[in-house]
């Protein structure tokens, strides 16, 4: 991925923030996807890339029209739970209520152990067809061994915290998510896309920034988006009040700036989908 130094700064200040413990589930065998029930069939994929490894999705077409896919990462750690008990907040209900009351579908992509400490807010997300849930593992543990100082997730184990994560999603009662992956910290190898192939997972990356993440000032992420957004766009945000205090505000506007500039918000599955009906002749690419 092209990233700016300062931003990819950023993503790694929030995902140090987002230390946390790992999983303690034992790798399970391989099933066609992540679970018989446990995600939405019907949900396009990006096929399997060369020698089994799991596709990696960007950004979509960028000549089909003006779309964007807002995605917000609920991010938190098995760690950050007596901080969590001590009044701290790793959810962000108003950034919600924001996106409902202007009509914007986007894609969570939630961790585990956010679903297990927010169940009720999980399932009313999940429940809700303006938006759709996707995978940010359990416990934001790093899939490469050198991610901004995240511990990593041992390779027998990646497969096994990726399911864990569909499992606690399940418990909270969020129907069919998406066998969709977002790398911790965004960092993936070989390896890692290896370890995960043959689930039918697409991983999904990013090619705008907010810089969200421990942001001051609403505008200046906004700027960052609107800067950024092209055709197809993927953008990633927070929903995680602690560590980006600001993205409610920035949403407010971000959102009216691009309806006026004629973009149509998606959700990641409609790229996806769009992308899969173009293959090859698109942006999505493998990116080893
Ligand atoms: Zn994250």
């Amino acid at each position: 991925m092209i990233l700016p130094v300062r931003r990819l700064t950023a993503v790694c200040v929030l995902g140090a923030a987002l230390v946390g413990c790992g999983g303690t589930e034992r790798p399970q065998p391989r099933p066609a996807r992540p679970g018989p029930s446990a995600v939405d069939p019907r949900a396009p994929t990006l096929a399997q890339g060369p020698e089994g490894l799991t596709p990696v999705f960007t950004n979509g077409p960028r000549t089909q029209g003006r779309t964007v896919a807002l995605t917000f990462d609920a991010d938190m750690t098995a760690d950050q739970g007596p901080r969590a008990a001590a009044g701290e907040r790793f959810d962000n209900p108003s950034l919600i209520a924001t996106l409902r009351s202007l009509q914007v579908p986007a894609t969570v992509f939630m961790t585990g152990r956010w679903a297990e400490e927010y169940p009720i807010q999980a399932r009313s997300i999940g429940r809700d067809p303006l938006f759709e849930v996707a995978n940010h593992s359990y416990s934001h543990y790093a899939f490469t061994p050198d991610c901004y100082g995240l511990p990593t997730v041992a390779e027998d184990r990646m497969r096994a915290d990726v399911e864990r994560a569909y499992a606690a999603f399940r418990r909270a009662g969020v129907p069919d998510p998406k066998p969709y992956f977002r790398f911790p910290g965004g960092c993936y190898d070989r390896r890692a896309l290896r370890a995960l192939g043959g689930a039918g997972l697409t991983a999904v990356q990013w090619d705008v920034v907010s810089g969200d993440a421990f942001a001051t000032d609403a505008d200046a992420v906004a700027r960052d988006v609107l800067d950024g957004v092209r055709p197809g766009s993927v953008v990633v945000l927070h929903c995680t009040r602690s560590a980006a205090p600001t993205t409610e505000r920035a949403v407010r506007v971000i959102v009216p700036e691009l309806r006026r500039q004629g973009y149509r918000f998606v959700k990641v599955s409609e790229l996806i989908g769009a992308a899969h009906a173009a293959q090859p002749h698109t942006d999505t690419a493998l990116r080893p």
